[in-house]
């Protein structure tokens, strides 16, 4: 029978979430500080060749989706040379991608046509082109809105990212609701978490999964829908809607029971929680001359190591509390 990866809980591993560059256009203020972060060189990141020949190893051990994410994605050179590279893989079902969409209406019509290509995650935090400009840093608003409205029509499965900020966006969770009643679009408010490049902000209000779901009933009737086992979100439709609209318990972590994942960093670090400080450098490995079959090996006895959930992920860490960049790990 064919290797699977099946953590120490039961859980068979069947996404890894890659981040393909930590490099971003954007500067979000609950992503990294104002002057960035301090970036790996360029030799440190894994090649297109060293990211195919890890997905491919993880597919022939039952790993069907990957997410790209980063950093942001489109910001990596030749980005859509290494989605073409990928869908050569014939074991690979499905290829996600997360982007904050300021640099990708000119690639829409060749995503669209790449079959393994289904679903986009467009991160979006404002409605509001001053309020997006404050959180993001960058004058991008008109740019993504564009690329909302392009996804929102094409062939592409959307999602919209929202990250609810105390202080910043809460004040918009019911005009983003509104949205889906004519936009086809899965809107997710995910909670904010301290990867930030800083640690823990001071916050006045405590905006978890309740409180943002308290939120949204206070203006409309929300159904729950049953959604895959291992969905991050809890997903509501809204009579009359044609969108749909989800919350990411990202932080609160009561999702972690059916976690599938597994996470590569852009310098080969392999993640089995989001929380944890990772497990293994791959790119050492790779460039020591493993084989496939060393890797699998790896792999397969990585995945032992996944933790039950965030909270033990983040107990176990070396390195003290979360305060490292979301994009030095991929969203
Ligand atoms: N640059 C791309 C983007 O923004 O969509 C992909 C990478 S980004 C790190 C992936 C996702 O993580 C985005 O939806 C972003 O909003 C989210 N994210 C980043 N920092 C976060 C934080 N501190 N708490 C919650 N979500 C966060
Ligand atoms: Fe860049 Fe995405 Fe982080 Fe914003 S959330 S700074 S777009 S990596």
């Amino acid at each position: 029978m064919k290797q699977q990866l099946i953590d120490n809980f039961g859980r068979q591993i069947q996404y890894v979430r890659l981040a393909v560059t930590d490099r971003c256009n954007l500067r979000c203020q609950y992503c990294m500080p104002a002057h960035g972060i301090e970036i790996a060189p360029r030799t440190d990141l894994l090649t297109f060749k060293e990211m195919y020949r890890v997905i491919r190893v993880l597919t022939e051990l039952g790993v069907t989706k990957v997410r790209l994410t980063g950093g942001e994605p489109f910001v990596r050179k030749d980005l859509i040379k290494f989605l073409e590279m990928l869908s050569f893989n014939d074991l690979l079902e499905t290829i996600n991608i997360t982007t904050n969409g300021a640099m990708i209406l000119q690639h829409i019509s060749t995503l669209e046509k790449m079959e393994k290509v289904q679903n986009i995650n467009l991160s979006i935090d404002s409605l509001q082109q001053e309020k997006f400009f404050k959180i993001t840093r960058r004058d991008v608003f008109p740019e993504v809105y564009k690329v909302f409205e392009a996804l929102e029509k094409s062939s592409l499965n959307l999602k919209l990212n929202v990250v609810v900020q105390a202080g910043f966006n809460t004040d918009e969770i019911v005009d983003f609701v509104a949205l889906t009643k004519d936009k086809n679009v899965a809107l997710r408010f995910i909670e904010e978490m301290p990867f930030n490049g800083k640690g823990q902000r001071e916050m006045k209000e405590n905006w978890s999964y309740k409180r943002i779901l308290e939120e949204i009933q206070s203006e409309f009737t929300v159904k729950p829908i049953v959604s895959e086992k291992s969905s991050t979100s809890r997903n509501f439709s809204i009579q009359g809607h044609k969108g749909s609209v989800g919350i990411i318990p990202a932080f609160t972590r009561t999702i972690c029971g059916d976690c599938n994942r597994i996470r590569i960093t852009p310098i080969g670090t392999f993640k089995n929680c989001l929380f944890d400080d990772g497990v293994f450098n791959i790119r050492d490995f790779l460039r020591n001359g493993a084989s496939n079959e060393d890797l699998k090996e790896l792999f397969l006895s990585l995945v032992k190591e996944k933790p039950k959930n965030g909270f033990m992920a983040e107990a176990n860490r070396s390195q003290g509390r979360v305060s490292e960049s979301m994009s030095t790990i991929g969203g």
